[in-house]
């Protein structure tokens, strides 16, 4: 009896990889079978594979200004909150909007100013 669990146990091992893997195409989100011993979901299985650095930093969509940049530190700013560890909107989009951020706070801290004084 304890012969026959040993042997499902090494069989199980022997034929399955991680969980939670995901397709390497870029933009698939497809989780990987255990089964599936290669890099690519069963779509994309066979295609010509992409280049390495559209593996690492696949095409992403700015949502903002719409346009299309590697999806690395030199297009998004580093966000540990993220998933993937880089902001939704592209470094010039951030960039654009920490400046109208800061010259908003620096009106209205104006403002305050000015409102403390007149009450
Ligand atoms: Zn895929
Ligand atoms: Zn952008």
């Amino acid at each position: 009896m304890s012969t026959r669990i040993t042997a499902i146990r090494t069989g199980r091992r022997a034929r399955s990889y991680a969980a939670g893997r995901v397709c390497a195409h870029p933009f698939c989100k497809t989780v990987l079978s255990v089964y599936n011993s290669g890099a690519l979901c069963g779509m994309h299985e066979g295609e010509s594979p992409t280049t390495p650095d559209e593996i690492l930093f696949p095409p992403y969509q700015c949502p903002t200004c719409q346009r299309i940049k590697p999806r690395n530190g030199e297009n998004f700013h580093v966000d540990r909150a993220m998933e993937d560890g880089l902001t939704r909107e592209c470094a010039d989009c951030r960039n654009r909007s920490d400046r109208s951020e800061q010259a908003r706070a620096k009106r209205t801290r104006r403002l305050r100013r000015k409102r403390e004084r007149t009450a």
